[in-house]
């Protein structure tokens, strides 16, 4: 299957060209004629399959076929993402595929100023890729109108829903021409998806090309058991010893992904920590210097990480495991891209038994374990990991910032046994970690692009039997 038999025009195709692909990805095959035929979209894919590709390209082939002007304070073409990363990730692309049509396109996020949006947003666009929130403030001082807007794209609808823009994202939906083209992407098909969904697509083409919940099979996984004390020296290690040169690590707090990355970096190693409280400059910094090899270890939490394009990342390391099994899948998704062998390495402690236990449930395979020498792991994490047990008790309470749901009940608690390799014997030992703080209470503001800022005013998306 080539690229022409796609229906692309031959601008596109030529922009495809130039980026060197030469077969469209399965997303791309089955989402590019679904939208070049006026269809409306709802799509479960994450990042890596090519699905930027897979709506971009088809969406300004019609807005070249439809060919209105446009208007001032107009757009004619409106994306919305939840994150400022995946906003300028996205923004590149409309950029890259549109070099030889004569588009006007722009990327608005928050943490900026917002005087260049407003001028660009003023002058009408054809395609405005945006973080919801900004967006609303670009409305609310008159810089932009939404009653031309022929192509909608919610781009990781989950993860907006997630971050609480729902409230934002309706007020923009109710603003729209009611006949226009939608396309929903989304990681996965919750419930609450499938609600927004029916709303607001009309008869859509529905593709799924990575089942929910599924591991990507490219990709190798591995748990290294290790106390909780070790793992910096033991992640340390690992980057020298293999003699790694772009790893991307996540931790579950901030603080963390601090601590990790000034630690590597006093020890030789040079690392970045990415998340929501780093300035936009300092986002972009590390990113940039992660691409191009002067930052060979970045770390991130998993709100940061989201969206985050890295072409042929090789490695992935889980320094601590979050604490909801699907963003593991999230997480992993980073590696093995573009049909490159990937591997994904998770640093697991006495705490974690029970997080692990649940993602192999998820995943529905038993990750091998592996030792390393040198940072042998204890009996009772041995134990733990073994036999599922031991759960994070939020030493380190959860920077509201951070937080987007509560973990999921991890079922009825019985162990089927030890399936791991190798670690047998001792006793369970109780949960040693920490001392149970509590989560800070949320504050009422309205969520901040990309600075991974909470749902303030979502119920949690499950309750908590757990923790
Ligand atoms: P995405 O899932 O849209 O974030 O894309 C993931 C990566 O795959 C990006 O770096 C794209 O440049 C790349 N990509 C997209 N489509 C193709 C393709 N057909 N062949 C090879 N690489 C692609």
């Amino acid at each position: 299957m080539s690229f022409t038999s796609l229906g692309l025009a031959e601008p596109l195709l030529r922009a495809v060209a130039e980026q060197g692909y030469d077969t469209p990805s399965p997303i791309q095959q089955q989402a590019i004629p679904a939208v070049l035929a006026g269809r409306d979209l709802m799509a479960a894919a994450q990042t890596g399959t090519g699905k930027t590709a897979g709506f971009t390209l088809p969406m300004l082939q019609r807005l070249m076929e439809s060919k209105r002007k446009v208007s001032p304070n107009r757009i004619r073409a409106l994306v919305l993402t939840p994150t400022r990363e995946l906003a300028a990730q996205v923004g590149e692309s409309v950029r890259n595929y549109g070099k030889h049509l004569p588009m006007r396109s722009h990327v608005v996020f928050g943490g900026v100023s917002i005087n260049p949006q407003m001028m660009a947003t003023r002058r009408g666009l054809d395609v405005l890729v945006a973080c919801p929130g900004r967006l609303m403030d670009l409305y609310n001082q008159n810089a932009v109108k939404f009653d031309e807007v022929e192509i909608l794209v919610l781009d990781e609808a989950d993860r907006m829903l997630d971050m609480g823009f729902i409230r934002d994202i309706r007020r923009i939906l109710a603003l729209m021409p009611k006949k226009r083209q939608n396309l929903l992407f989304s990681a996965t098909f919750a419930d609450e998806i499938r609600e927004l969904a029916t709303g607001l697509l009309d008869n859509p083409a529905v593709i799924e090309v990575a089942p929910r919940n599924s591991t990507a099979e490219r990709i190798e996984q591995l748990v290294h058991p290790c106390d909780k004390a070790n793992k910096i020296a033991l992640l340390s290690h690992l980057v020298t010893s293999n003699n790694w040169q772009q790893v991307l690590v996540f931790t579950r707090t901030k603080h963390m992904a601090n601590r990790v990355a000034e630690t590597l970096d006093k020890n030789g190693v040079s690392a970045a920590a990415i998340h929501g409280n780093k300035s936009q400059g300092a986002r972009t910094r590390a990113l940039a210097g992660f691409k191009d090899g002067s930052v060979k270890v970045l770390v991130a939490t998993d709100i940061a990480a989201r969206g985050l394009d890295i072409d042929k990342l090789p490695q992935v390391v889980n320094f601590e495991l979050p604490n909801v099994a699907e963003d593991y899948v999230h997480r992993i998704g980073r590696t093995g891209r573009a049909g490159a062998a990937g591997h994904a390495i998770s640093l697991v402690a006495a705490d974690e038994g029970k997080l692990i236990k649940a993602i192999e449930r998820l995943t529905k395979q038993n990750i091998p374990c592996e030792q390393v020498a040198g940072f042998e792991a204890s009996r009772e994490t041995l134990d733990n990991i073994a036999r599922g047990i031991g759960a994070p008790l939020r030493k380190e309470p959860r920077d509201p910032s951070e937080q987007r749901r509560a973990p999921r009940p991890q079922g009825q608690g019985q162990r089927q046994g030890a399936a791991r390799s190798g670690n047998n014997g001792g006793n369970a030992g109780a949960n040693r970690s920490g001392n149970g703080g509590k989560p800070k209470p949320q504050g009422g503001q309205r969520p901040a692009e990309g600075a991974g800022k909470p749902a303030q005013a979502r119920r949690p998306r499950r309750a908590s039997h757990n923790q």
